[in-house]
């Protein structure tokens, strides 16, 4: 038989995080299976679902690259099949017609309780309808137990007694969540519910609708809930939560995918796994049940490492948006200058969390506008050696033909060693004079990439600017 599980958001809100680590168990599960990911939208609460919505998760989805092979299918568009499959299941006597009308002061559980219309003799039934009231269509809740296989949770029992006579169509002709899910399950021959654990006390009132439709009923999965550090429901206050906006904080999406599969289940070390190696390991099965917790500083490191592991011609489309939002992007960068541009990404790369980490960094070398920090300029430039001898240091550099990062090593060291001082005190001060940084990569691979004329103009700027404050 082959494996078709479906991912089935309300299109009420963005692609939550918990959301997404749903939407990835159940496509890695299907393409560890060689089975069918369905994508199907729960939009029959249809003052609360959008379009828009609908289309960013979509686009979360394809960002996070989790395809799907059918749909999406709207429930809107199926009213009429779930009104059928309540009709037939009246018809068959697994549910019934109801006539209450729902009472303010009392809460929807005691209102279900209170429902005899199973009861209702035709005479009454037609007194009702003739009256033009409401009716909704309930399910009738044998007695008994029930008892069903969780594969995260292992054997789930519950009383039936417990279960009131749940409604299947609401009074305004459209399903609960109960009907349209069933039906929809059985509908699109669907071998494995891997949803989050909030469903699972509904899951029984959805196999009594599954066996009374005669239908099989699919192995069911439900996973934790993510939690934050401190061990508390997710929410706002523990960071980003929706898909998209880790994409708009510069992550990539292959590091979200690992970040969402390890926070509870291990492949292994842990590392950046490629899409492949994820699908090939990927088993649902206790050891993928732990309860997942959402730590920043993790993705932190996973994007790093991600940033770092690849090639800078892959980094460039992401780092081209991310220039573009601070316009410092110009199209030369993609093209007589790409190979330049290549070594400065391969230069700045191993030491970004996100993809905007680039953007302050590569700043100097774009643009003659970036800032010089201000606690940088104090701790290296105050030296009173350096009026005196950086001047030297730029003749040296201007007598060079090729301005290689050896040969510039060579020189500096050199100036360094002819007038007593530590090659430190260049290094330090130039790399906040052209970087405008306390840190930054091999100063001499930064020197060649800036050119010998930017690197000459910037340290003459600031000898200039010092003596002007001089006088
Ligand atoms: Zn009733």
């Amino acid at each position: 038989m082959m494996v078709r599980v479906r991912f089935a958001p309300s299109p009420t809100g963005h692609l939550h995080i918990g959301a997404a680590r749903t939407a990835l168990y159940n496509w890695l599960f299907a393409r560890h299976h060689k089975g069918q990911f369905i994508l199907r939208i729960e939009d029959t609460d249809v003052s609360r679902s959008s379009q828009k919505m609908t289309a960013g998760i979509t686009k979360a989805l394809q960002w996070l690259g989790l395809e799907w092979d059918e749909g999406p299918i709207y429930q809107s568009k199926r009213v009429p099949l779930y009104r059928q499959k309540a009709e037939q299941l009246v018809r068959q006597g697994h549910a019934y017609e109801c006539y209450c009308s729902p009472d303010k002061k009392q809460t929807s559980k005691q209102w279900e309780s209170r429902c005899q219309c199973f009861n209702l003799t035709q005479e009454e039934a037609k007194k009702y309808k003739d009256q033009g009231r409401s009716k909704a269509i309930r399910f009738k809740v044998p007695k008994g137990e029930l008892c069903f296989q969780d594969i995260f949770h292992g054997e789930v029992t519950t009383k039936l007694d417990n279960i009131e006579n749940f409604v299947l169509l609401r009074g305004d002709g459209l399903p609960t969540y109960h009907l349209s899910v069933v039906v929809d399950d059985i509908d699109q021959q669907i071998t494995h519910v891997i949803r989050g654990d909030d469903h699972i006390s509904n899951t029984p009132k959805q196999i009594l609708v599954y066996k009374a439709l005669e239908a099989p009923i699919p192995c069911f999965a439900h996973q934790s809930l993510i939690l934050g550090k401190d061990k508390k429901k997710l929410s706002k206050r523990h960071g980003e939560t929706s898909v998209l906006e880790f994409h708009d904080k510069g992550y990539l999406p292959l590091a979200v995918v690992n970040f969402l599969v390890q926070m509870s289940w291990s492949p292994g070390e842990e590392r950046i796994y490629s899409l492949d190696e994820l699908k090939d390991k990927f088993e649902l099965d206790k050891r993928s049940s732990g309860h997942p917790v959402f730590d920043l500083d993790k993705l932190d490191w996973l994007n790093g490492q991600l940033i770092s592991q690849m090639k800078a011609k892959e980094l460039l489309p992401y780092v081209e948006r991310e220039l573009e939002r601070a316009d410092l992007w110009r199209d030369e960068l993609a093209q007589e200058q790409k190979t330049w541009f290549l070594r400065v990404i391969d230069l700045l790369k191993p030491r970004n969390k996100r993809i905007s980490d680039f953007t302050p960094r590569a700043r100097p070398f774009l643009s003659s506008d970036y800032p010089i920090k201000r606690e940088a300029a104090d701790k290296y430039l105050n030296d009173e050696r350096l009026p005196a001898l950086l001047p030297k240091l730029a003749r040296d550099f201007k007598q060079m033909d090729r301005f290689t990062e050896e040969q510039i090593e060579e020189v500096l060291r050199s100036r360094a060693e002819k007038e007593g001082v530590k090659a430190a005190l260049f290094i330090h001060a130039l790399r906040v004079i052209v970087l405008g940084m306390k840190v930054s990569p091999g100063i001499f691979e930064v020197l060649e990439l800036m050119g010998k004329k930017r690197t000459l103009r910037r340290m003459e700027a600031y000898l200039t600017n010092r003596l002007a404050q001089k006088c």
